[in-house]
């Protein structure tokens, strides 16, 4: 069975060399004996593997030494809440920027815990850009600022990040971290799950300013707490250790393809045939407004469902698997992560042309 371009928004694509050194290193790691995901998770072997794993985040991210970098599970959902609870607990209150559906299930969360605010909302227009933000609308009481980065659903990405001066700006870049630069050090927070850009699904990534930890809510579970969690390096308890190892193995990876400022270059390209193919097109048109354009989940759609889910149909034919839109938007959608080669999205767009040929 050949291997298919897999376009899935998440558990998406990973680097086929990251796959083939885990199928290597299945039965026996090193001269250890056994398999990854038997080592106990307190070994001085595995404990390599997890310090390997945080230092290649660090380094591809150019992480400051004043920011904690963990492990945490319950995923990106897990930490609408973590975020949350371990945050809201000065004045109580936060600024939301409703992008997403992901954002907006992170507002809600929220709410459970004090009392956050919904500064910008483009839920109305079905988010297909990222709504307009006027400064002189924040809050600078807020205990943070909440975005995310890139909205995996509908397509869209912050085109520039908004100035919130004193207020720590917090980021859900679940579908779009290692994928082009940031500046960390204009973050309170970033969090990610694992499974969209990082690795395989298991955990979520937060990489929060040391300063901000420490005044977590009492009620906090002792597996969200990120004081608690930094102190113990991600192990209060047992962490999902075979997914840490898959993904260390990825990031290996992208640092050969010179690190994230690398694979922003490839990413840029690769979104950009695509954009170019639907904006030159008779059948397909973009959802997402220009303006908001991610580089990472392109959505279009032809306008006919009955003609959207042919091409799904045809497109899965031809080896090019998962490239259905979320069943909220419709259409289709390209997720393009870090991992999906080139010869991928110059396949889609060959598939796209002689699709539209054949029905004029
Ligand atoms: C996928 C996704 C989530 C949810 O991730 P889980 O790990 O399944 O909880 C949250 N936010 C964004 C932006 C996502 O793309």
């Amino acid at each position: 069975m050949q291997r298919v371009y897999n376009f899935a928004a998440g558990p998406a694509v990973m680097p086929v060399e990251a796959l083939t050194t885990a199928a290597n290193e299945m039965l026996c790691y090193g001269d250890t004996g056994m398999s990854v995901m038997e080592m106990s998770h307190r070994s001085k072997m595995y404990q390599e593997i997890f310090n390997e794993t945080e230092a290649l985040v660090r380094e591809l991210m150019h992480v400051p030494d004043d920011y904690a970098v963990l492990f945490i599970q319950g995923g990106a959902t897990g930490q609408f809440a973590g975020v949350a609870m371990n945050l809201m607990t000065g004045s109580g209150k936060a600024d939301y920027v409703d992008s997403g559906n992901f954002a907006h299930g992170a507002f809600v969360e929220a709410q459970k815990y004090g009392s956050p605010r919904c500064v910008a909302s483009s839920r109305e227009e079905g988010y297909v850009r990222i709504p307009d933000l006027d400064e002189k609308t924040f809050d600078p009481e807020a205990d943070y600022f909440y975005i995310t980065t890139n909205n995996t659903i509908y397509g869209t990405r912050f085109a520039s990040l908004p100035e919130t001066g004193k207020v720590p700006l917090v980021a859900d870049m679940s579908s779009n971290i290692l994928s082009e630069p940031y500046d960390v050090s204009k973050f309170g927070l970033i969090f990610a799950g694992a499974q969209k850009n990082i690795g395989p699904a298991g955990f979520a990534l937060t990489i929060v300013r040391r300063d901000l930890i420490g005044r977590a809510m009492p009620i906090t579970p002792k597996v969200l707490d990120y004081k608690k969690l930094d102190d113990a390096g991600s192990m209060l308890n047992t962490p999902p250790t075979y997914a840490i190892y898959m993904a260390g193995l990825c990031l290996k990876w992208l640092k050969k393809q010179g690190g994230v400022e690398g694979i922003a270059e490839v990413n840029r390209e690769k979104a950009s045939w695509l954009y170019d193919c639907i904006d030159n097109s008779r059948i397909f048109k973009g959802v997402a407004e220009k303006e908001s354009r991610s580089i990472m989940n392109v959505t279009f759609r032809t306008g006919n469902e009955d003609l959207d889910a042919e091409f799904v149909k045809a497109a899965a034919k031809a080896g090019l698997a998962n490239i259905k839109g979320h069943r909220s938007v419709g259409g289709m959608r390209a997720s393009i992560y870090n991992a999906m080669p080139p010869e991928g999205v110059k396949a889609l767009v060959e598939f796209m042309k002689k699709f539209e040929m054949e029905h004029k």
